[in-house]
């Protein structure tokens, strides 16, 4: 603050009353007196002014300073060279000042004579003449150039480099003001969150230039798009946030979006080369509950994941649902990890019968979670499993376990002809998974020919070359396998052929329209002689009633499995039907070896 000009001024002159350490001291008026002179010379501001506000005098170069000619400023009020509001809040120190005496140190802002803005840092004093009569003494020294600075240096820190749109800042910044505002009823904003799809693709292939490139190629894309109230941010990488205002209806954000997605499938050129990209977008809207700029960000994001999840080149809306949904399968995933050391999960054995439900060929295994007494389905966690990984943990436990129960009825008298066990497409593209297999049947001592494994027409098809030797290995040792939810998957047949395969499920929703629907009825008698074609076994999965059943009969399929034979059950359950003779149990498998 010692930068001031016209301080050095003051203080070869001894003036030490304007020095700010003795601000209080009264300085001897300085109209007329050699001080004015001085002060002349200096390129700071001095201004001499009268209770009222008016300018009793004024140094040239303060006239220079303010882009003011000095006729007009050595006659002029306060008020006319300053803003209003800067006007009334400079009024407000200088009232001060003259109460207390005290000096006052501002930041103001001018209008100059082509209504552009001087910035000058302002000491205001209070000056008191010979008759006691009191004045104001203005000081200042221009920092336009700083103040310039600093509001560039503002600006920048809301405006991307790369793209010359909005940043983070600047988003987070209009949703604030946006839901700090009055808007009209039944209009909302919009937050729709954009990731590119295989971004990391092009960069790595095509170079970070590249990359670059399609970013500012796709925020003049955007930009292009929007309306006039809306706001377009890169977040970061390949992230894009818009911003819709005033949305009326739920329509018109889908509308901007499906623009958004189409601007993304036109062609970039970038490098003499043609890049097509896709984009995944998720979309959320302020609901007056919680809103706030970090809220609003996190819902799109989670939304956009969802879509990306979905598998990309779509928009993905949030919802309060969705978001449960989410936080529940965080909570599953969770607790799924400590559930199998809680011994939290456990087997149970549906049987797999002769199709008049007198012969016991088998049993499968379903996998069950007790999850602090309520049972999860498999079907919701075994995904959740297959996620994070957990699958390959959770499948060899449920090998061994199946393995051993079939050892230890083996060793009660109880001969079941086979177990058969699920095997998820995750765990079964695992290259431990043969691994996983072999020691389960050599750490229970069971019979390879005794384990049949059930696997999904997907599971061998995501890498048709792979599964094939997995199968050949395994099934050289003598395990067999079923295919899982048959007609469900893939519909390509002549993989059928070629993998070593003993047994077509045929899925549950044919027999359970078969009646009905001549449609399914087809299928369901397809499935069966495509079957005996191949020298495969059939089991129809699901039946329900006598009627599924008899109608599966005229049909020649000779094993089932269903409600209407025997719910999965718990092993003691099941020992307890052995015991009862439910079952015959120790009749030909109906499978081939
Ligand atoms: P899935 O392999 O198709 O198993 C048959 C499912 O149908 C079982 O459901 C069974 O309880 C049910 N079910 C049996 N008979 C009937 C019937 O007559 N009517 C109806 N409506 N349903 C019947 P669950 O136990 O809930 O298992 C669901 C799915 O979870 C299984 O379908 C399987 O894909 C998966 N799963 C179960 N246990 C395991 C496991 O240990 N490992 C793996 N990877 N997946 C498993
Ligand atoms: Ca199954
Ligand atoms: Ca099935």
């Amino acid at each position: 603050m010692h930068a001031f000009t016209y301080d050095a001024v003051l203080a070869n002159d001894e003036a030490e009353w304007a020095r700010d350490d003795e601000a209080d001291r009264a300085p001897p008026s300085p109209a007329g007196r050699h001080g004015w002179a001085l002060l002349e010379a200096s390129e700071g501001l001095a201004l001499h002014v009268g209770l009222t506000g008016q300018i009793l005098h004024a140094t040239r170069a303060s006239g220079a300073l303010l882009g003011l000619p000095y006729a007009y400023l050595s006659r002029a009020a306060m008020r006319d060279i300053l803003p209003i509001g800067e006007y009334e809040r400079t009024a407000a120190l200088w009232q001060a000042c003259l109460l207390d005496g005290q000096a006052r140190r501002t930041t103001v802002r001018f209008t100059d004579a082509s209504a552009g803005s001087r910035y000058v840092d302002l000491q205001i004093r209070r000056d008191t003449d010979e008759s006691g009569q009191a004045s104001l003494l203005l000081f200042g020294t221009d920092v336009t150039a700083w103040m310039q600075k600093l509001q560039q240096l503002t600006e920048q820190s809301l405006i991307d480099p790369l793209t010359g749109i909005g940043n983070r800042n600047l988003i987070r910044r209009r949703i604030e003001q946006y839901l700090a505002g009055e808007h009209p009823a039944g209009r909302r904003l919009a937050v729709a969150l954009m990731d590119l799809d295989g971004f990391k693709k092009i960069n790595d292939s095509l170079g970070h230039g590249a990359g670059d490139a399609l970013l500012k190629e796709m925020a003049a894309r955007l930009r292009g798009v929007l309306r006039g109230t809306d706001t377009v941010a890169r977040l970061g990488g390949d992230e894009f946030v818009l911003l819709l205002e005033n949305i009326a209806a739920d329509e018109a954000a889908a509308d901007i979006v499906e623009q958004v997605m189409r601007i993304c499938r036109q062609p970039f050129q970038l490098s003499a080369r043609q890049i097509r990209v896709t984009t995944s977008i998720g979309l959320a809207f302020a609901t007056g509950a919680q809103d706030s700029d970090a809220e609003l960000l996190r819902r799109a994001d989670r939304a956009m994941y969802e879509a990306k999840t979905l598998g990309g080149n779509r928009c993905f809306r949030y919802s309060p649902e969705f978001d449960e949904r989410l936080n529940e399968q965080f909570r599953i995933e969770q607790d799924l990890f400590e559930a199998v050391h809680n011994g939290e999960l456990s087997l149970q054995y549906q049987p797999i019968v002769s199709l008049d439900g007198s012969n016991l060929c088998a049993v499968e295994a379903l996998m069950r979670w007790d999850r602090a007494g309520r049972a999860v389905s498999p079907e919701i966690f075994v995904p959740v499993a297959e996620n994070n990984g957990l699958i390959h943990h959770l499948g060899a436990w449920v090998l061994r376990c199946a393995c051993a129960q079939l050892a230890m009825w083996d060793a009660r008298g109880a001969h079941v002809g086979y177990v058969s066990v699920n095997v998820s497409p995750v765990q079964f593209s695992h290259p431990g998974f043969a691994d996983q297999v072999r020691s389960a049947i050599r750490d229970t001592g069971v019979c390879a020919g005794r384990l049949v494994l059930e696997i999904t027409e997907g599971a061998l098809m995501i890498d048709p070359e792979a599964a094939g030797h997995v199968l050949t290995e395994l099934r050289a040792l003598g395990i067999r396998f079923a295919v899982d939810d048959f007609g469900t998957g893939y519909s390509s047949l002549s993989y059928l052929r070629r993998f070593p395969l003993s047994a077509l499920k045929i899925d549950r929703s044919f027999v359970a329209d078969m009646v009905d629907s001549p449609h399914a009825q087809t299928i369901v008698y397809a499935v069966l002689s495509l079957a005996r074609e191949l020298g495969l076994a059939a089991i129809a999965e699901g039946v329900e009633t006598a009627c599924q059943r008899e109608l599966l009969a005229a049909q020649r399929c000779e094993m089932a499995q269903g409600w209407h034979y025997g719910h999965a059950m718990s092993p003691a359950d099941l020992e307890a039907a052995f015991a009862a003779g439910r079952w015959r149990l120790d009749a030909p498998t109906l499978l081939p070896q």
